[in-house]
């Protein structure tokens, strides 16, 4: 038992989780098996910085995994949330709070008329998958190697090199029959979608993709990729989903969609759209999200969907993100990805970097799909994680996930984290 009161140590408190939950953690990546070490535990955050529960501060690039975009405990949301809770933490019936937020989401991404707000993105992705599937009466998806969906089923297959064939599930426990109408295709590769849709004509309910890759690290986009897959799509009748989860709202002000002027079928949302209280949102064009129960035939639904709190913190979130925000954003990135170029010195390493997402791969070569991420330094940048925690930064615990900036981050946070980095490399290269 953990004693009222007693201060315990991030080892012991470990220890503790680790008797009461699967690997001490609630999502895997959080236990450190990338980086080694055991995972510290926090008692709280504020602005770009985290407090471990023995009273140490670290800057934070973490940001809970970009959900956090005004910085910890944003005054406004914090607001926002203790006036919704005193309210009523939950109605399990219609409110004014899910007309507000969605009004602000549908304004701000072009070609956006209706949402769905659901609790998690991999509801979000498994409910426009069904929609995808229930709107063209195809049953084939098409996904990229080395992007990321959530924990659903017919999305966890990666498979292994080469062009895509038809997928093995990643994880025990996922029948064959659930990746089996799952097809993979190579990020950056528009060849390798033209081949599939080809091969699978009039099979093929929808592509999923991340606009900008966020879950092998940061891969951009080619210039071309994505207007490529968006044409292939409309040739061959496939919805073209944008899993807009890490980047929504994050990369623009409307999203990937507003900053590369592409408009997908139906786009995923997450994250940012929760202010840091668990949301994920589905929409599209009105005749596509009306076949979603109550006025149409596919059965989605959610107990604690629309709840007030997280309703009102996005919301929060959102009003905070404006032209000068992003802005900031971009110029606090930018200085970032220098300083971090400098600081890499003659070790090879690529410092790739959309917006205020950022990812360093020790790499000769720059990063494009998954494969090119594989063969990225992990071990060398296990070494770096936990050099740089000594300093006081607190980076994501795995190499190939991308690094978050909010716009608490001051240039001399930035400046900071910059010089730890060189220190780090300094004693390990
Ligand atoms: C985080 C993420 C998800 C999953 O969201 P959860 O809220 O963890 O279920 C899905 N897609 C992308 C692109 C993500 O980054």
């Amino acid at each position: 038992m953990i004693a009222q009161g007693a201060r315990m140590s991030s080892k012991e408190l470990y220890l503790r989780a680790q008797e009461l939950m699967p690997g001490g953690v609630n999502s895997p990546v959080r236990a450190f098996r990338a980086v080694g070490g055991s995972p510290l535990f926090f008692e709280k955050a504020s602005g770009d910085r985290l407090t471990d529960v023995e009273g140490r501060e670290y800057i934070d690039y973490v940001c809970s995994w970009g959900a956090v975009i005004t910085g910890h405990a944003d005054p406004a949301i914090v607001a926002a949330v203790a006036k919704a809770a005193q309210g009523g933490t939950s109605f399990g019936a219609p409110h004014p709070g899910e007309i507000a937020l969605a009004e602000e989401i549908v304004a701000r991404v072009p070609g956006l008329e209706m949402v769905r707000f659901v609790n998690s993105g991999s509801e979000a992705t498994s409910a426009a998958i069904r929609l995808a599937r229930a709107a063209t009466g195809r049953a084939k998806v098409l996904k990229f190697e080395g992007n990321y969906h959530g924990a659903v089923d017919a999305l966890l297959a990666k498979a292994g090199s080469g062009v895509a064939t038809f997928s093995l599930p990643d994880s025990a426990g996922i029948p064959e029959e659930a990746t089996k109408a799952t097809l993979l295709a190579r990020y950056n590769d528009e060849v390798s979608v033209e081949q599939l849709l080809d091969e699978h004509r009039g099979e093929v309910a929808a592509v999923i993709v991340e606009p900008v890759a966020g879950n092998m690290g940061c891969v951009p986009p080619r210039p071309g990729f994505l207007q490529k897959v968006r044409e292939l799509c409309s040739r061959h009748g496939v919805l073209l989903i944008f899993d807009e989860v890490m980047t929504g709202f994050r990369v623009a002000r409307g999203g990937a969609q507003d900053f590369f002027g592409i408009s997908a079928d139906l786009v995923c949302m997450g994250k940012v759209i929760g202010g840091g209280l668990p949301v994920g949102a589905y929409g599209g064009a009105k005749d596509l999200m009306r076949m979603i129960a109550p006025t149409g035939p596919v059965y989605q639904a959610g107990t604690l969907s629309g709840n007030p709190l997280a309703m009102a913190a996005g919301l929060a979130a959102l009003k905070g993100m404006d032209d000068a925000a992003y802005a900031e954003l971009e110029s606090r990135g930018a200085e970032l990805e220098s300083g971090l170029k400098a600081a890499c010195g003659k070790v090879p390493a690529q410092v790739q970097r959309v917006g205020s997402m950022t990812s360093v791969f020790f790499n000769s070569d720059p990063v494009v799909d998954f494969d090119s991420a594989q063969r990225s330094d992990r071990q060398f940048f296990g070494r770096l994680f936990h050099a740089l925690l000594e300093r006081g930064v607190y980076l994501p615990p795995s190499a190939l996930e991308s690094w978050f900036l909010t716009t608490t981050h001051s240039r001399q946070d930035v400046q900071k984290t910059c010089a730890a980095f060189a220190e780090a490399i300094d004693e390990l290269a």
